[in-house]
């Protein structure tokens, strides 16, 4: 019998792609925008706090029409790209938003200037709701350029510095890689030959290191052109924005302080022997004398293929979200009852899985690829916990508090905006532990939520380290040719890494597919990823404390959107995370998991 399409219904906010309704909502938003400028372009600097509340109030009734049609428009399309419709209005969509962001591209500049001006608006009593996000704006003033130099900027960015990044995108997409699965021959993707580390046949992945890495070093010289462009750019962006550091404009805009992320980033130094102990405990589970790189993502052998077909994967989420807070579950349930999750593989669907907020409709939409794993399961509580932070912060919040809003600057800061997703993960691993049968079913998933962890916390550690470390010797007058990328990269690796994981030579290569390194104006993508992981443990040995008490502490955090900053969001569950030992805490969480595979194991 052929399973039934998991699909979602997008008919709550337009009912087709063609539908009459969905070019009146553009037209719509157009004369809102057009509106938008003849009240308020020009005259903000003048406006009282009073009327600066109304111009805030009319600004957010447009977003939120924007946010509707926008993402209807994405998800149409990420759902099938195939479609020439959902092309089509995608195009349309895409094309009247740059003209409306353009259009009130002024409001960020002058707004800025308001505050920068006069600081004591932002204390107004009638302005309370936007306090935090005018001083995030106001954090911004000191290192925007004249709107001449703006504009100046991203034409010439946009076919100059832009450009590396699109060529290492398309060099990846074009290639073919000759990798030996289970012992044949086969010509790959990059994308195919990337997804084999996780596959179980350790040969099969160590060719496929070789292969990848292989080819990808043949064009060092190249990749590292791109690299020292992009680096040396942003080394003139931030002495001309007046950075105080290549770090401070990824601080900025996740709303965080330089003392706290160093704490962050020393604190998992001077920790890489937990992880160690973890990548030792994993040789001996694989029957190897010691881990390779290209074992990190390998599972375990003799793993339970146990399958979770969708209805169990559904029933397994929503009792493990209302083991802890009956009501906490609410949102899952509605997300279930609405169909609003997109769960079945098909052609031309978009790889991966995200959870997309609804502002309109106080929810959310949740794609994923579901093939009855239990990563899949992850996956899927994962996203359901991104679902869950949002329908919190949806009901209580503003849409400019609210943190994805497309069009402004105030975005919600990633450090805090997987809060709800890893709780998510820890309450499923919780019900999954408790609910096993055997030794071996508990090595599993403690070894499926250790790889992961380790990604966020430590490896992607190293990876903040060698961007830093690329920086200071471009500041010190060194040349950055492959190989001396490479010895850099090799370092950052050999710190967190230590002697407990064996490299293959071509790995030192395994820099040039990430992505992120050639994203320009968007630096050290990395440590956010680290404080979301660490922050989220140190909030579940709250919980482990607390009991009870914890979750309407909990809830409250997750309400505030980004209403208030990540350490005030911090204070209401009682963590300071500006202290210096602060993110021990989540490594106790790291370890305990280590100490039970231990157990296990011995
Ligand atoms: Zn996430």
């Amino acid at each position: 019998m052929a399973k039934r399409e998991i699909a979602w219904d997008l008919s709550e906010m337009f009912p087709s792609t063609t539908d009459p309704s969905v070019q009146k909502a553009i037209d719509d938003l157009t004369k809102m925008a057009e509106n938008f400028v003849a009240r308020y372009k020009g005259k903000i600097k003048s406006l009282s706090a009073k009327e600066l509340l109304k111009c805030f109030r009319y600004l957010e009734e447009y977003l939120a029409k924007l946010d509707s049609i926008a993402t209807f428009s994405y998800l149409s399309f990420m759902a099938n790209m195939t479609l020439p419709d959902t092309q089509l209005l995608r195009d349309k969509v895409n094309k009247t938003k740059a003209e409306l962001d353009k259009m009130l591209a002024f409001f960020n500049i002058e707004i800025g200037n308001l505050v920068y001006g006069n600081p004591n608006i932002v204390d107004e009593q009638i302005l309370l709701n936007y306090r935090h996000f005018l001083e995030r704006l106001r954090r911004e003033v000191p290192h925007q350029l004249s709107e001449a130099e703006e504009k100046l900027t991203i034409e010439k960015d946009q076919f100059g510095i832009r450009a590396w990044e699109e060529l290492q995108g398309k060099w990846l997409n074009t290639r073919v890689f000759e990798v030996e699965l289970e012992g044949k021959k086969k010509a790959l993707s990059f994308t195919e030959a990337f997804g084999l580390y996780f596959h179980p046949d350790r040969a099969t992945r160590e060719s496929a290191t070789k292969s990848i890495y292989g080819l990808l070093g043949k064009d060092g010289e190249i990749f590292s052109s791109a690299l020292r462009n992009i680096f040396n750019d942003w080394l003139n962006v931030c002495e001309r924005r007046k950075y105080g550091s290549p770090m401070e404009a990824s601080l900025i805009a996740n709303d965080v302080d330089q003392e706290t992320i160093n704490n962050l980033l020393k604190t998992v130094r001077n920790h890489t022997d937990l992880y160690q102990r973890y990548m030792k405990l994993k040789a001996k589970i694989m029957g190897l004398p010691k881990l390779a790189g290209h074992d990190f993502r390998a599972p375990i052998p003799d793993a339970p293929s146990a399958k979770f077909d969708y209805d169990k994967a559904r029933d397994l989420i929503i009792h493990a979200y209302s083991r802890f807070d009956e009501d906490y579950a609410f949102a899952v349930k509605d997300m279930f009852a609405k169909n609003h999750i997109d769960s079945t593989p098909r052609l031309g669907k978009a790889h991966g899985a995200f959870s997309w907020d609804w502002y309109e409709g106080k929810s959310a939409f949740i794609l994923n690829n579901f093939n009855e794993a239990l990563l899949n399961v992850y996956t899927l509580a994962h996203e359901l916990g991104h679902a869950t932070h949002t329908y919190y912060y949806e009901r209580s919040q503003t849409i400019l508090n609210y943190g994805t809003v497309q069009g402004t600057d105030c975005r919600f800061p990633m450090i805090i905006g997987e809060a709800g997703s890893i709780f998510g993960e820890l309450l499923l691993t919780d019900l999954l532990l408790s609910q096993s049968k055997s030794n071996q079913e508990r090595k599993a998933i403690i070894c499926t939520v250790l790889d992961g962890a380790s990604v966020f916390i430590f490896q992607i550690t190293s990876g903040a380290l060698f961007e830093r470390s690329l920086y200071d010797a471009i500041k010190r007058g060194e040349f950055l040719d492959y190989k001396t990328i490479c010895r850099y990269w090799v370092e950052a690796r050999t710190e967190i890494n230590g002697d407990a994981v064996d490299f293959l030579g071509e790995a030192e290569a395994a820099w040039i597919p990430v992505p992120h390194f050639y994203m320009p104006n968007y630096r050290f993508y990395n440590y956010p990823y680290t404080y979301a992981q660490l922050f989220v443990y140190a909030l579940y040995e709250k919980y482990l404390e607390e009991g009870k008490e914890f979750v309407p502490k909990f809830k409250r955090a997750l309400s505030a959107g980004c209403s208030i900053s990540p350490v005030e969001i911090g204070k209401i569950v009682g963590l300071d995370v500006t202290g210096a030992h602060f993110w021990e805490l989540g490594l106790k969480q790291y370890e305990r998991f280590v100490e039970e595979l231990e157990k296990i194991v011995s």
